[in-house]
């Protein structure tokens, strides 16, 4: 806010001098210490810097003018939240099973925003060019800014549904939450060029269109003002980071030839371990929305395949090439949502959010988009777990499941290509003697590159079976000790309320409570929606 340009200047500066001052005259060569000390993470991956000085800021934005413009975001953001909580904006919603979306979200997304937020402050620290400093500093107070509008946007939420209590908690325990905290921790405990191509170009540019544009769209064709709102305003700072990231990459690649296999080999590595975190947000496109926005098939073929192509032929001038495996992403598109939520229905004991069977309008959407695998594969195996729970016997999986030591999913594909197919996807790798276990041929490469760092994963299926997953004072050899309890309660999990099939639920109860449509109405999964609010409207610009 403080305009720190004195208005009795002599002379007014230009725009360009202005910024180069206030950016550039930043930095400074140190003399009690040599630079390579000072800066003592940047000469350790390969990567040869010869001129930080040709780093093009892809923004011209100093700090004052960032406040400035935060500000007014900010101040936007916090009258709608203000206006969607006095007027209890959650009965708007198009239906409570829509809350199980941000119940994911907050659980799985927002704690990784914090991540993002350690990981720029750090990586600001590790640069010695002042343009690339000043920009870290920025994405590092960005991603704060994105922490706390989600916290205060679904706080609201907290006060009516279930299983929102404790996501920072559940975040560094609860086993499907691992995949993309690893991803994160992966991320930030590696060097700082790796860190900014992970995050800023494999994340950001090519992939954070996939959770953002989907998701925001899916909150508000849902009717929930507030996420769509926060949605929006961090979506105007994550146009800065992509344009970061795509700097960076096109800076490193410039600055020495020998740059291109290294980065080249980030990009297939942080490609592979992205598009393993999506498999949450397929199947929140295709099962969990109860009014649909668009398939996991589509959204891929826009964001990754037109988008990201078009990208990667831009970068091709540079040496660079698509992402290793890229193709079969393609054939999985066609499974991946299917095989995942059919995962949660059977561990949904062991999930803080709620899950249900496709209707039959849903199954006729899910035909329409996967008329090659749906009725064929997938149809067949709902109506039975359909049948079954009507007979009483809703089938539960209480085993724990083998988890990829890369990526952290458990083994629930199966193998696309026409020889293997039905079979799960499951290779195999040997360190020191010891077998690892991996869902597919990108998370082995992954580990081949790194050993001795994954062979160290938290897997939390693991951790469970070593006893690790109980909470202090537990005893396990006590008569009545019940292993599975004790892992709940090591969650913060409310079995039945937090858990478990969305009709019968709590939160269930409550809405047809709040909507008026308790007993005699109509089937509880039917998208018996009520008065959904008017297609939202035109949110404050994505400036
Ligand atoms: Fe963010
Ligand atoms: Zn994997």
């Amino acid at each position: 806010m403080t305009a720190t340009h004195t208005t009795a200047a002599p002379r007014k500066l230009s725009l360009k001098d202005r910024y180069a001052l206030m950016t550039r005259g930043l930095g400074w060569e140190s003399s009690y210490q040599p630079m390579e000390k000072a800066y003592d993470q940047t000469g350790l991956e390969g990567i040869k810097i010869h001129d930080w000085d040709a780093w093009q800021d892809p923004f011209r934005l100093t700090m004052d003018a960032y406040w400035k413009y935060q500000a007014e975001k900010e101040k936007k953001l916090y009258a709608v939240l203000d206006a969607f909580q006095q007027n209890n904006g959650h009965l708007n919603i198009s239906d409570a099973r829509y809350v199980n979306t941000l119940k994911l979200f907050f659980t799985g997304i927002t704690p990784a925003e914090y991540n993002a937020h350690r990981l720029f402050a750090m990586l600001g620290r590790q640069f010695p060019g002042t343009g690339a400093a000043i920009a870290c500093q920025m994405q590092a107070i960005d991603e704060l800014r994105h922490v706390q509008t989600q916290v205060h946007s679904i706080s609201h939420y907290n006060k009516y549904f279930n299983g929102l209590h404790d996501h920072r908690h559940m975040n560094d325990r609860v086993w499907y939450l691992s995949v993309p905290k690893s991803f994160f921790e992966d991320a930030i405990s590696s060097g700082p060029f790796e860190q900014i191509i992970a995050i800023s170009f494999a994340l950001e540019y090519l992939l954070t269109n996939l959770v953002f544009m989907p998701f925001m769209s899916g909150a508000a064709y849902n009717g929930d003002m507030a996420t769509v709102t926060f949605g929006f305003s961090s979506q105007s700072d994550e146009a800065r980071h992509m344009t970061l990231g795509l700097e960076c990459i096109k800076f490193v690649l410039e600055q020495d030839p020998g740059n291109l296999p290294i980065v080249q080999a980030w990009l297939d590595k942080w490609f592979w371990r992205g598009y393993k975190v999506l498999g949450l947000v397929s199947m929140m496109l295709d099962y969990m929305l109860p009014k649909k926005v668009m398939s996991w098939k589509e959204a891929w073929n826009i964001y990754f395949v037109q988008n990201g192509g078009s990208l990667f032929n831009d970068l091709s001038r540079y040496g660079l090439r698509m992402p290793k495996y890229w193709e079969q992403t393609l054939a999985e598109a066609e499974h991946l949502s299917h095989q995942t939520w059919n995962s949660f229905y059977n561990f949904s004991g062991a999930a803080a959010f709620h899950v249900w069977l496709p209707n039959e309008e849903d199954m006729a959407w899910l035909s329409e988009k996967y008329p090659d695998t749906f009725d064929r594969l997938y149809r067949p195996r709902i109506e039975f777990y359909r049948e079954q729970a009507a007979k009483g016997e809703r089938f539960y999986n209480h085993n724990l499941p083998m988890l990829c030591q890369t990526c952290q999913v458990p083994l629930i594909f199966t193998e696309t290509d026409d020889a293997g197919a039905g079979a799960t996807s499951h290779r195999e790798g040997k360190y020191l003697g010891e077998t690892y276990h991996f869902c597919s041929d990108g998370c082995r490469d992954t580990f081949d590159t790194d050993p001795a760092k994954y062979a160290q994963a938290w897997l939390p299926a693991h951790q469970i079976l070593q006893g690790n997953c109980f909470a202090p004072g537990t005893d396990p050899s006590a008569p009545d000790f019940d292993p599975m309890a004790a892992v709940f309660q090591y969650y913060h999990l409310q079995p039945g309320a937090d858990n478990l099939d969305y009709d019968g639920s709590p939160d269930q109860a409550h809405w047809q409570q709040w909507k008026g449509t308790e007993a005699g109405a109509a089937a509880p999964t039917a998208s018996a929606a009520p008065a959904t609010p008017a297609a939202p409207a035109s949110q404050p610009a994505a400036a």
